[in-house]
């Protein structure tokens, strides 16, 4: 039996984005991933938002996936456009990239960090003790390791198997998904139904054709025939445009479901496998990357034995409302595709609002994952926001800040009294960067606040203390998130 620290089922965006943080954090991780090759049938996600390429750029890659999409805005909320452009970050916009280029980047990051994939064999079950979990996998192994993360998608085997309930809303409707080529002419474009969008484009080789299809009944099942193709084809056009040769065709539904449980002891779930939902948008696999980030750290202060097992109750604590609202936003953006007039004048309604400003920012904001506040109590608004990505000025010279956080450790940003600030019980674990910042402090949606003396920034960015000219609360902080003081 290999033992390993950590395995993670699924090498997926999420799976892929875990591994990366935990390895960065010197965790020993290993992905099962039931996929031979990190190849992906069909398109799925086009892109990443803002907050993505965000905690892209903390460690350090964002430029990776920069380089190989277009940027451009594709924020947006039931076909509303919204623009970022004026929003206080350095990526103001989002990146149109498909999701198996994102796969390959994280995956050739991943490898880097010498992480194991067991590629081309699936995880069979699982059993646990008080000490470790027993990982089965398809090709007769199994491993030992402390905890397993589930990474396994919307029909997580581990959610299953750990018993967690994966409440919500069954489909209204079903879309295939498929390309294909066309011996008539297909009408491109984006054509309206009574339950939705449908929409045909031509592919990069300019030969075949992405087709995104309602079906004229709800159906299931991720393995649809040509003879449904053919039959939606023509319910929607009136024709099947002579479809043939389809090198793609799935299914996906605006199924809505959470697990009510993040954690079932040392079991714990994350990306798709945690929460499912419509397409809309184009959050999921945003939230699944950023439900990775949220968790690494933790559970590599937890392995490594700095922090207690409680420090994983925040994972849920704070990623289970971001996923809640994710669904919710997703049945309001289909509640509104339907094309009846009541319908009709709701959309009217919610366009006009969101050409206002206000509206405007807030839901671009939800929409992108920049106004993301987790609690942890009441004081300056920075407290459990993302820490924005300041040109500071150290001893050695400038820096952004986001290049203090690349190797995934806390920092400590002292932006008062040089050597101010007693960091000496917990210097193994968190940096302290002494620097100046003489510019303004700006949140997207929240606006200017106070300029802090210091503060401090979990691995994934957020603020978990803020100073006002003094220490106070800095030690509780310090022990809450990373564990208590050294005194050796
Ligand atoms: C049509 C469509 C369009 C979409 N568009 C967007 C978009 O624009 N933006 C966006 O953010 N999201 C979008 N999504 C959602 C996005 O594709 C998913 O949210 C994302 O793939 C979730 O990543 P994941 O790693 O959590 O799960 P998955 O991508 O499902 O990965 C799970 C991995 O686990 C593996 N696996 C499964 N079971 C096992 C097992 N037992 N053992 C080992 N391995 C296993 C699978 O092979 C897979 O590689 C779209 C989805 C669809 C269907």
């Amino acid at each position: 039996m290999t033992k390993h620290a950590v395995v993670i089922a699924g090498g997926g965006p999420t799976g892929l984005m875990l591994a990366g943080e935990l390895a960065l954090a010197g965790v020993d991780v290993a992905i099962v991933e039931r996929r031979a090759s990190q190849d992906l049938a069909g398109s799925r996600a086009g892109g990443l938002h803002s907050r993505t390429i965000e905690v892209l750029d903390q460690r350090g890659i964002a430029d990776r996936f920069l380089t190989q999409g277009k940027v451009m805005q594709i924020a947006g909320f039931a076909f509303n456009p919204l623009d970022i452009s004026d929003f206080p970050t350095r990526h103001n916009y989002g990146l149109a990239l498909w999701q198996e280029s994102i796969e390959r980047i994280l995956a050739a990051w991943v490898d880097e960090l010498k992480v194991p994939i067991h590629r081309g064999r699936e995880v069979t079950g699982f059993a646990q003790d008080d000490t470790g979990v027993d990982v089965e996998v398809s090709d007769g192994r199994s491993f030992r390791a402390q905890y397993l993360v589930g990474c396994d998608g919307g029909r997580s085997l581990i959610r299953k198997k750990a018993g967690i309930d994966f409440p919500g809303w069954d489909p209204s409707v079903s879309y295939l998904i498929a390309e294909v080529e066309m011996t008539g002419e297909p009408a491109l474009g984006i054509r309206h139904g009574d339950k939705g969008v449908n929409a045909l484009g031509r592919l990069e080789d300019r030969k075949r054709v992405r087709v995104v299809l309602i079906e004229p009944d709800v159906r299931q099942g991720d393995e649809p025939i040509l003879d449904e193709l053919r039959e939606a084809l023509i319910a929607v056009y009136g024709t099947d445009f002579g479809v043939h040769n389809v090198t793609f065709l799935s299914r996906f539904t605006d199924t809505t479901r959470q697990a009510a449980s993040y954690r079932e002891r040392r079991v714990l779930l994350a990306g798709d496998a945690a929460h499912v939902h419509s397409p809309a948008g184009g959050q999921g696999l945003n939230i699944g990357v950023q439900d990775a980030v949220n968790l690494g750290w933790k559970l590599a202060q937890v392995v490594n034995g700095t922090s207690r097992e409680s420090l994983l109750d925040t994972y849920q604590a704070e990623r289970h409302p971001i996923g809640a609202r994710v669904l919710k936003n997703t049945m309001a953006q289909t509640a509104l595709t339907g094309r009846d007039e009541r319908t009709a004048a709701l959309r009217e309604t919610v366009s006009g609002l969101l050409k206002m400003d206000e509206p405007r920012k807030r839901t671009a904001a939800m929409m992108s994952g920049l106004d993301i506040h987790y609690d942890l109590g009441t004081g300056h608004p920075l407290l459990g926001r993302r820490m924005p990505d300041l040109d500071v000025v150290t001893a050695g010279g400038p820096r952004r800040v986001f290049s203090l956080l690349h190797d995934a450790r806390p920092v400590l940003l002292n932006l008062g009294e040089p050597g101010a600030l007693n960091l000496a019980p917990w210097a193994d674990r968190v940096q302290r960067v002494d620097a100046r910042y003489a510019g303004v402090w700006d949140l997207p949606v929240f606006g200017a606040v106070a300029a802090p003396t210091a503060v401090l920034i979990r691995p994934d960015g957020h603020v978990a203390w803020v100073g006002d000219g003094t220490d106070q609360g800095l030690r509780d902080a310090l022990t809450t998130w990373f564990g208590p003081p050294n005194h050796s």
